[in-house]
């Protein structure tokens, strides 16, 4: 079935002329059919408008009988369909960030990750579920509904990026775009058993992301495989003059520059990360993946991050503080609802309070705590410098390692309410992808395993430098071509 295949399957079959981009995108939309209703990855899609972008890309195919098209050719990602999380611009599509107070908002423009995609011939379609505003690591905050997971449909998908995740892992599309703040991509890959990579902060365009907090966002991809990984990200990266903090730095051919040769580099073991929580099986699947890279010919050695310890609780103080700025701006005056008042001050109040979710409230309320005057210097401004310091962990271990090898999350997928009355147990789960994001590099998630009794996916991170992708992409890509985890499909 196509939508089974990976971008760079597809592709060459499109080049080949044996299908269409029609046929491919028909049939993820009657896997949406089938399965969606049980998942609920998707918010919504628009059918017609996807049909329409896949004739387009047929109509080029046609003229060109096929040439330059194809994984190798010039058009890797022409006719493939690609779904996208609610929190990207998508110019005429719905745009709610998985909340109520963007009720009927619609996006007047197309994200700059959109406008490559379609540049690159993408189909884009669908809006995937997300927690409110990017804020939570289960997709139960969406005002969406719960997004499940496919593996096991009473546990739940990872988040925030969950609908991206699960619609991947349930073949509901090829690939997905998400954003990742503080795990929000490899997080779900990871136990949705797809491969999510969280490019470098400044790799790739924030245009029309909607802002969580602006410093550690980053908008990433989750595909099937590592090489699809490396075409999305070969298609997305670059400057943007609208993004100021994207670098100015050319972005590498990634899928070309994959050699599966990963003779004599360097994997640093952090030793403050195979500690305490951690499940055994999590762990047994880690160092049996660790042992593999090994016989690969890597060369391992235990490192220290001694810094890690204190990055939730400073993340909880810089990505609040963030999103409480960030978040003003939904005062029912310029987007989406408006509970209305006489007194302008009455409708903020109204708006905000029927509009946003207890999560994001709590959010807002301790953001605007941790700023405050009196506060700032105490909390903030501490946060920031301690943050300094687990970037300069990151920096000194690259001097010595080129990749670190962790596990992605410490537990498989829990089930869905768990954790939803216990904010800290929530937050804990980012644990060991929080530390990337504050650092500003780059981390992948790939499947490296799976919990026996209910089978689960299990997720491997590669954490690796400033702009690093390409050795995370070339050392996950080397761990495919000899483990069989990745095609491994949920039993749907
Ligand atoms: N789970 C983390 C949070 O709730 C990270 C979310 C994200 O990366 N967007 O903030």
């Amino acid at each position: 079935m196509l939508n089974q295949l990976t971008i760079s399957e597809l592709s060459a079959r499109l080049a080949r002329r044996e299908v269409s981009a029609r046929e491919a995108m028909q049939s993820c939309l009657e896997r949406i059919a089938r399965v969606d209703g049980k998942i609920h990855a998707f918010i919504s899609h628009d059918a017609e408008d996807a049909l329409a972008q896949a004739d387009a890309a047929d109509q080029w195919l046609a003229r060109q009988g096929g040439k330059n098209a194809g994984p190798d050719g010039g058009r890797p990602l022409l006719g493939i369909p690609i779904a996208i999380k609610d929190v990207l611009a998508v110019k005429n599509q719905p745009l709610n960030c998985g909340s109520k107070i963007l009720d009927h908002f619609i996006s007047p423009y197309d994200a700059t990750v959109v406008e490559k995609l379609r540049a690159a011939g993408v189909i884009v379609f669908g809006r995937l579920n997300m927690d409110e505003f990017a804020m939570g690591s289960s997709t139960e905050n969406s005002a969406f509904g719960v997004t499940h997971n496919p593996w096991d449909l009473a546990r739940i998908p990872g988040g925030s990026s969950g609908g991206s995740a699960a619609a991947v892992a349930a073949d509901e599309c090829l690939a997905a775009l998400g954003s990742d703040t503080g795990g929000s991509i490899r997080q779900p890959a990871a136990l949705c058993g797809c491969v999510g990579l969280k490019p470098t902060y400044g790799r790739v365009s924030r245009y029309g992301l909607v802002a969580f907090a602006s410093s550690l966002d980053q908008v990433g991809s989750f595909t099937k495989d590592a090489r699809d990984a490396a075409i999305l990200l070969g298609a997305l990266a670059g400057h943007d003059p609208r993004d100021s903090t994207s670098v100015p730095q050319p972005a590498p051919d990634y899928a070309a520059r994959l050699t599966g040769e990963i003779k004599g580099l360097k994997l640093g073991l952090p030793r403050e990360y195979l500690v305490g929580g951690l499940d055994a099986e999590v762990k047994a699947a880690v160092e049996a993946a660790v042992k593999k890279f090994q016989e690969l010919g890597a060369e391992v050695v235990e490192i220290s991050l001694p810094h890690t310890d204190y990055a939730v609780a400073v993340y909880y103080i810089v990505a609040t503080a963030e999103a409480s700025a960030n978040l003003a701006r939904f005062d029912g005056i310029r987007y989406g609802l408006r509970v209305d008042s006489v007194d302008p001050t009455e409708l903020y109040r109204r708006t905000r309070g029927a509009g946003f979710g207890a999560e994001v409230k709590r959010r807002i309320i301790l953001g605007a705590y941790v700023l405050s005057s009196g506060y700032y210097d105490a909390y903030y401004l501490r946060a920031q410098k301690v943050r300094t310091l687990i970037r300069g962990d990151f920096l000194k271990a690259f001097e010595s390692v080129d990749a670190i090898v962790t596990p992605t999350t410490p537990t498989a997928a829990f089930k869905v309410g768990e954790k939803s009355d216990d904010p800290l147990q929530m937050y804990l789960s980012d644990i060991f992808t929080i530390s990337c994001n504050l650092a500003g590099t780059c981390g992948l998630s790939v499947p490296c395993g799976f919990t026996r009794n209910p089978k689960l996916p299990i997720g491997l991170q590669l954490l690796g430098r400033p702009f690093g992708e390409e050795t995370l992409l070339n050392l996950a890509w080397a761990f495919e071509q000899n483990t069989a985890w990745h095609r491994e499909k949920p039993p749907l």
